[in-house]
C-alpha cells in the first residue's frame, strides 16, 4: 500500500475527527484527547486518551476479525491515527449490556451491579440533537434507519462480540459491564462493525476490586481517569493472566 496521504477532514465529532486519504476506500480516524459526557453538557481533556483509546481499539478489532466478526479496521498509521473502511454508518447506537449500570438502572431500577441473566441488546437512534433516544425494531423500520435483514445481522454481530469481548477481557481480569458499538455499510451491501471500541464506549471493571477503569471516572468526577485508561491499555496489549 502507497504511503497514505490524509486528504480532507470529512467529520469532527466528540472524540474523534475523520479525514479523507487518496483512496476513496479509506479513511482516518484521528482519536482526540478531549471528552464529553450527558449529551456533551460535561467537557473535558482526558490527557492521552487519543492514543490510549486509539490501540485499546486497534487490538480488540484485531481480535473481533480474528474470530470473523468483520469490522473496518486496517492498522494504526500513528499512535492517535487509525486506518478504516470507508463505511456508509447505519444511524443506530447498538448497546450491549451483561450487567445493570448507567441508564438501565435508572430506567428499570434495578441497581447497578445487577447481573443480568442473559445479554441485553438495545437499540438508540444516533442524534445528538435528541440525545440519542432508545427505539426497537419497529422504530427502525418506520424511521426506515436499516432493513429487517440488517438489523438482524447487526443484532447477532453485537452478540457474537460481546462473547468473543467478555472472553478477552476476562483474561485481562476484567468484567465487560456493557458496550456500545456502531456498524456501517460497505459498497457491496455487507454489514460491518465500525467506530471504535474503548473505554469510551464500554464499562470495564476490575474484576477483583470492582473499581471503574472506564469512562464512568469522568462523568462521576471519581479521578485518576487518565491512570484508569492506561490501566486498561497495559492489560488489553499484555499479557495480565
Ligand atoms: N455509550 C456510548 N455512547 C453513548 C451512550 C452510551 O459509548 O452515546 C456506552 C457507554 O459508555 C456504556 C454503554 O454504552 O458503556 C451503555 O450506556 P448507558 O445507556 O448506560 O448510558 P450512560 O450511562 O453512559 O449515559
Amino acid at each position: 500500500m502507497d504511503t497514505v496521504k490524509i486528504g480532507d477532514r470529512l467529520y469532527e465529532g466528540k472524540a474523534k475527527i475523520l479525514y479523507a486519504t487518496q483512496d476513496p476506500d479509506l479513511y482516518v480516524m484521528k482519536f482526540k484527547d478531549s471528552a464529553t459526557a450527558f449529551d456533551g453538557k460535561k467537557k473535558g481533556i482526558i490527557e492521552d486518551k487519543g492514543a490510549c483509546n486509539a490501540r485499546i481499539s486497534a487490538k480488540l478489532f484485531e481480535v473481533l476479525a480474528d474470530e470473523g466478526v468483520a469490522n473496518h479496521y486496517v492498522k494504526l498509521l500513528s499512535p492517535t491515527d487509525m486506518l478504516v473502511r470507508r463505511l456508509t454508518i447505519i444511524p443506530i447506537e447498538v448497546v450491549v449490556r451483561n450487567i445493570a449500570a448507567g441508564s438501565i438502572s435508572k430506567r428499570l431500577g434495578l441497581e447497578e451491579g445487577t447481573p443480568l441473566k442473559v445479554p441485553v441488546v438495545e437499540l438508540y437512534l444516533k442524534s445528538d440533537a435528541l440525545g440519542d433516544p432508545l427505539i426497537n425494531e419497529y422504530h427502525v423500520r418506520a424511521l426506515n434507519l436499516a432493513t429487517d435483514e440488517e438489523v438482524g445481522v447487526l443484532t447477532n454481530m453485537a452478540l457474537r462480540s460481546n462473547e468473543i469481548l467478555s472472553g478477552f477481557f476476562a483474561d485481562k481480569r476484567l468484567i465487560l459491564v456493557d458496550f456500545k458499538l456502531e456498524f456501517g455499510k460497505r459498497p457491496d451491501g455487507s454489514v460491518i462493525l465500525g467506530d471504535e471500541i474503548s473505554p469510551d464506549t464500554c464499562r470495564l471493571w476490575d474484576r477483583d476490586s470492582k473499581e471503574k477503569l472506564d469512562k464512568d471516572r469522568f462523568r462521576r468526577d471519581l479521578g485518576s481517569v487518565e491512570e484508569a485508561y492506561r490501566e486498561v491499555l497495559s492489560r488489553v496489549i499484555g499479557e495480565v493472566d
